[in-house]
């Protein structure tokens, strides 16, 4: 895998250059921000809802050890196999293992981020398993061999051509179909074979509840309870961070998920996962992956609250005119520009300033992760690890010499502005000028705020100024 810096800038100026997707993109998320809000709006009780779920995220992360071992206790119990797995290499070697255990070649799957993190489909294809995905947008994104480019949907950056253009070069069907229900059904009619077929099936799992040893995975298409109850073999990888103590306490983040993520209600599916069916096998792969390390991290252990609702996303002016494959990660927008870093620094160190700082983010999550400033706080450390590309450092440094030294400074605003009046523009609007990139300079203004001050000041605001 490259260390090289993502360069989310210029994959952002490549997707800005494609008109009908930005707008498409950037309307369909404000549209599912909007319905979020007024989904937040019925209910009165929303702000207190927010708080008790931060607090039982920050409870049970504070007892995670604890809690693992009390769901791992209940779970064997209900008669299902509990492992652990350090890492994603770990993770697909013990998958591998479960799949050759049974002799099973083919694996149909429902939407899991953590499998995309672990890359576990080509570690399982390289070893002769079929993988499939189950979930429509998922499903896009296999055929078009592109990671998902949103955590809630995937495929929201195509249009209705592109998932035609797709679909007929895999499933051979007219790549002139506009009307998304047909392409929906072409997608259940090339699904159902395979699923009928598979010898085994994965999900996620949304959370997992430590006093019953059970799992709730929530779905809008029912394909995670095909994908669990038509093979006899299930197994689902589950990040170590899902847990919540009690049943009692699910009903908080159920009523929270969908209508961040969405803006309804509910999902169409919320199963629980009690135990293996008759005459089947269940597995919960616990998934830790760099977990327990950011729960070390002071200032950055509260995104592991994250209940993957992609709010914060919808609501990002620079995720929705980037798009998310821009982040060149699993993880993308706001969410994935404070937990990639912590898989790799260097190469997401670009990621943690594609934002405005404005809040938003933080002020939709519904498990309250302060999530705008941990994108500054992620900015400090990056300096002080001096993953800052060299000319913005140096910029920086120059910038804060000049801001130190008010006679300097001045002299350079004044330079400044007399040559934003007179140089050619071709002197002014050049590689060295980003900002001039999408943007004209401001013009040239006949008085400084400082000038005018000095000339209007008072004798004692002129003793101060005099003084320095
Ligand atoms: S950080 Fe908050 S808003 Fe963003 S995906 Fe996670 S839970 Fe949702």
């Amino acid at each position: 895998m490259s260390n090289r810096p993502v360069n989310h800038a210029r994959a952002a100026e490549k997707f800005l250059e494609d008109a009908p997707h930005l707008q498409f993109h950037d309307e369909r998320l404000w549209d599912m921000r909007q319905k979020r809000d007024d989904q937040m709006h019925m209910l009165p009780e929303w702000q207190e809802l927010r708080t008790e779920a931060s607090r039982i995220k920050e409870h049970t992360l504070a007892r995670l050890p604890e809690y693992l071992e009390q769901f791992e206790e209940n779970a064997k119990k209900n008669g299902i196999h509990v492992h652990w797995a350090r890492d994603g290499a770990e993770h697909n070697r013990i998958v591998g293992e479960i799949l050759q255990a049974h002799n099973a070649r083919s694996l149909i799957k429902s939407k899991s981020m953590v499998t995309e993190e672990c890359d576990m489909r080509p570690y399982l294809e390289k070893r002769g398993v079929t993988v499939t995905e189950t979930d429509l947008g998922e499903r896009i994104q296999q055929l078009d061999d592109q990671l998902p480019s949103h955590i809630v949907v995937p495929a929201v950056h195509k249009l209705t051509s592109d998932v035609a253009r797709i679909f007929a070069k895999d499933y051979k069907t007219d790549p002139d179909i506009r009307d998304p229900h047909l392409l929906a059904e072409a997608q259940r009619q090339a699904a159902r074979p395979v699923i009928l077929h598979a010898d085994a099936g994965m999900t996620g799992g949304n959370f997992v509840v430590a006093e019953t040893g059970t799992f709730v995975v929530c779905t809008n298409e029912g394909n995670a309870d095909l994908s669990a109850t038509v093979p006899n073999l299930h197994i689902a990888t589950i990040g170590i961070e899902r847990l919540v103590p009690r049943m009692a306490d699910l009903g908080v983040f159920i009523r929270l998920l969908s209508r961040s993520a969405l803006g309804s209600p509910i999902t169409q599916y919320t199963t629980h996962f009690r135990g293996p069916q008759k005459g089947g096998e269940m597995h919960v792969v616990f998934v830790d992956n760099g977990r327990s390390a950011r729960l070390g991290m002071e200032d950055f252990w509260t995104s592991l609250k994250c209940i993957r609702c992609g709010a914060c996303m919808n609501t990002c002016p620079v995720y929705r005119r980037s798009g998310g494959l821009s982040y060149g990660a699993v993880y993308s927008g706001p969410i994935g520009a404070i937990i990639d870093p912590t898989f790799n620094e260097r190469k997401y160190s670009t990621l943690p300033y594609a934002s405005t700082l404005n809040g938003s983010c933080t002020n939709v999550c519904p498990v309250k992760i302060n999530i705008h400033e941990q994108l500054y706080k992620w900015r400090r450390v990056l300096v002080q690890h001096h993953e800052m590309p060299f000319v913005k450092r140096e910029i920086m440094h120059m910038a804060g010499k000049l801001m130190g030294q008010p006679k300097l400074y001045r002299a350079a605003i004044s330079a400044t502005e007399t040559a934003l009046g007179t140089l050619p523009r071709f002197a002014l609007y050049n590689w060295l000028n980003p900002w001039g990139k999408h943007r004209e300079n401001p013009h040239p203004v006949k008085q400084t705020f400082h000038a005018w001050y000095k000339a209007n000041r008072t004798d004692k605001a002129s003793k101060t100024e005099d003084s320095r």
